[in-house]
C-alpha cells in the first residue's frame, strides 16, 4: 500500500470507552490516530461525545474506582488519557492537538462523522463540515443508544440523575433507589432482567409494559413471574414522568380504554431496546438483522471490510458494559496495528 503523508494511519469513530481505549492504544502505539468523537445533542442523539455514560451519574462497577465515579468524569479521564498520547480530535477550529489543556476551555465543538466511503482505499471518512479525510485503517465505535420514550420529564430527570435510567446494571444499586418502588418500562428480555436485578435493592419492581404479554423468552419470562417482588402492569404506556428533582411517579394510559392513572415510583427504568449508530455506514460493512456491526471474527474486530474494525456496543447487543467496550477497544486498536504493519504502514 502506498503512503501519503495526508493519510492517516487510523481515525476512530466514536469516543465512548471503545472508542477512547482504542485511541490510548492507538496513540502509544505511534500511530497518531484521528478521533470523531460526535456532537452533544439532547437525548436521543447519534454519536454522544462519551458515550452512554454521558447520561449516568455514578459508576460503581468500572475496576480501580472502589468508591464509584460519575459517567461524565470517567470519560473525561479517558479523553485526557488519550490526549496525553498524541491522539488528535476533529472540531470545528480544526484538529486539537491537546483537549488535556484546562486552559482552552474547550472553546470548540467535536465533529460528527457523516458518511464513509469503505470501497476506496485509503478509506474516506467524512465529517458533518463535508470535509474529507483518508485513513489506511478506521475503527468503528459509535456505540448504541438506549431507546427512549421521548418525554420530556423523562429526558430531564435522565440526564439530571433524577433517578430515571435505561441501565438497570449501571444504576440499580444506587442508594436512592434502596427500598424503595421502581418500575420498568418494557416486556423484552432486557427488561425481564433489569426488573430481575432491581429486586436486589427495590422494595418493589413494577413491570409496566403496553401489552399483556411479554416478548422475553419463556424461561426469562418465568423467572420474572415467579419472582414475589415484580407486579406486572399489563396494557399500560407511560405518559409522562413525575417529580422535579426526583421522581416521584409517572402517569399511565391505559392501551385500551384509554384511562388514565398514577402509579408512585422511586426510579425508572427504560427497557425498550438499543438502536446500534450503524446507519452512517450506508450499509458499506456487514450488519446483523437488528443492525449490529458483523464481526468476522467473534474474538477479533475484524469486519467485512479488511482495514476496518469495529469495536464496543455498535457490534454487542449482549453485555453492553463500559468494560466489555473498552476491552473491545483496545483489540481493536491492536488489530488495526497489526494489519497496518502487515500493509506495510509504519
Ligand atoms: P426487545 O426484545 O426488542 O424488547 C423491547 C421491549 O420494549 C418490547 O417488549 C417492546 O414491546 C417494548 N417497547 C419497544 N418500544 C416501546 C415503546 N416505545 N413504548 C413501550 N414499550 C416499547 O429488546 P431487548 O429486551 O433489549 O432485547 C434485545 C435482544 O437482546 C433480544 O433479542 C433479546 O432476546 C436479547 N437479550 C437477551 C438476554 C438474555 O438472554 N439474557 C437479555 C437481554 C437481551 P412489544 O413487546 O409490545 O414490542
Amino acid at each position: 500500500m502506498g503512503q501519503h503523508q495526508d493519510f492517516e494511519k487510523v481515525i476512530i469513530i466514536g469516543s465512548g470507552p471503545a472508542g477512547w481505549t482504542a485511541a490510548i492504544y492507538a496513540a502509544r502505539a505511534n500511530l497518531q490516530p484521528l478521533v470523531f468523537a460526535g456532537r452533544p445533542k439532547t437525548i436521543p442523539s447519534t454519536v454522544l461525545p462519551g458515550g452512554q455514560l454521558m447520561l449516568t451519574t455514578e459508576v460503581e462497577n468500572y475496576p480501580g474506582f472502589p468508591h464509584g465515579v460519575t459517567g461524565p468524569l470517567l470519560m473525561t479521564h479517558f479523553e485526557q488519557q488519550a490526549a496525553r498520547f498524541g491522539t488528535r480530535i476533529v472540531t470545528d477550529k480544526g484538529l486539537t492537538p491537546d483537549v488535556s489543556n484546562p486552559d482552552d476551555g474547550h472553546s470548540y465543538s467535536y465533529h460528527d462523522c457523516k458518511r464513509v466511503d469503505f470501497s476506496k482505499k485509503p478509506f474516506v471518512v467524512v465529517g458533518e463540515d463535508d470535509k474529507e479525510y483518508r485513513a489506511h485503517s478506521v475503527i468503528v465505535a459509535t456505540g448504541a443508544m438506549a431507546n427512549w420514550l421521548g418525554l420530556k420529564n423523562e429526558q430531564r430527570l435522565a440526564t439530571t440523575g433524577g433517578g430515571v435510567s435505561a441501565c438497570a446494571v449501571c444504576d440499580g444499586a444506587l442508594p436512592a433507589f434502596r427500598n424503595r418502588p421502581v418500575g420498568v418500562v418494557g416486556g423484552g428480555d432486557s427488561a425481564v432482567e433489569e426488573a430481575t436485578y432491581l429486586t436486589k435493592f427495590a422494595s418493589k419492581v413494577y413491570m409496566i409494559h403496553r401489552r399483556d404479554s411479554l416478548r422475553a423468552s419463556k424461561i426469562m419470562a418465568d423467572r420474572a413471574k415467579n419472582n414475589h417482588k415484580i407486579e406486572f402492569v399489563w396494557n399500560k404506556g407511560v405518559i409522562d414522568v413525575l417529580g422535579d428533582a426526583m421522581i416521584t411517579g409517572v402517569r399511565l394510559k391505559d392501551t385500551g380504554s384509554g384511562a388514565e392513572s398514577e402509579l408512585p415510583l422511586g426510579g425508572l427504568f427504560m427497557a425498550i431496546g438499543h438502536t446500534p449508530a450503524t446507519a452512517f455506514l450506508d450499509g458499506q460493512l456487514e450488519l446483523d438483522a437488528k443492525k449490529y456491526i458483523k464481526l468476522k471474527d467473534p474474538y477479533r474486530s475484524t469486519t467485512s471490510v479488511e482495514g476496518v474494525f469495529g469495536a464496543g456496543d455498535c457490534v454487542d447487543s449482549v453485555y453492553r458494559q463500559a468494560i466489555t467496550a473498552a476491552g473491545m477497544g483496545c483489540k481493536a486498536a491492536i488489530d488495526a496495528e497489526r494489519w497496518l504493519a502487515e500493509q506495510g504502514v509504519e
